[in-house]
């Protein structure tokens, strides 16, 4: 099987620029960053996506990422940061291995907004709400 390059990061077998790292989780930079400053955060075990990633672990991303975006603005001179996650290749995912992208913005226009509205039928958002609030009592969400 081939080898996955962020496992090979978080465990010190490829170089790449890290800002922090503990035993559960890793912040590195992007190689190809979108703005200035642009990082990943990743958890050391590997999980593909959000559809995988266990609570712990995400909850250690999101700790991490929270920090990381607060020191920012300071450290880079950014005026905001977009959090990015993007879960399996129909959604652009290329590296299979749960990361959270950290991308400080300069100005609105450096990048494109990744979404415009597909539609403004009123009658699918109500549909599509109560099919997930009735998953959602049926316990569906836990876990
Ligand atoms: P995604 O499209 O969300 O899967 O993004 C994968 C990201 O990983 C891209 O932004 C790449 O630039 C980045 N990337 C790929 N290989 C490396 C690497 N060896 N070190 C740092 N970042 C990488
Ligand atoms: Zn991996």
């Amino acid at each position: 099987m081939e080898k996955c390059i962020f496992c090979e990061i978080a465990n010190h077998n490829l170089p790449a620029n890290i800002v922090f790292e503990d035993n559960d989780v890793m912040a590195f930079a992007d190689i190809n960053p979108a703005t200035k400053g642009h990082l990943l955060v990743i958890p050391k075990r590997h999980f593909i996506n959000i559809f995988d990633v266990d609570d712990a672990a995400l909850n250690r991303i999101l700790q991490l990422a929270k920090r990381i975006a607060r020191i920012m603005p300071e450290t880079v001179g950014c005026s905001g940061i977009n959090l990015f996650h993007s879960a399996g290749e129909v959604a652009w995912q290329e590296v299979m291995h749960f990361h959270l992208h950290i991308i400080p913005r300069y100005n609105r226009k450096e990048l494109q907004r990744p979404f415009v509205p597909h539609s403004t039928d009123r009658d699918e958002l109500k549909e599509i709400a109560l099919a997930l609030n009735k998953k959602i009592k049926e316990g569906f969400c836990n876990g």
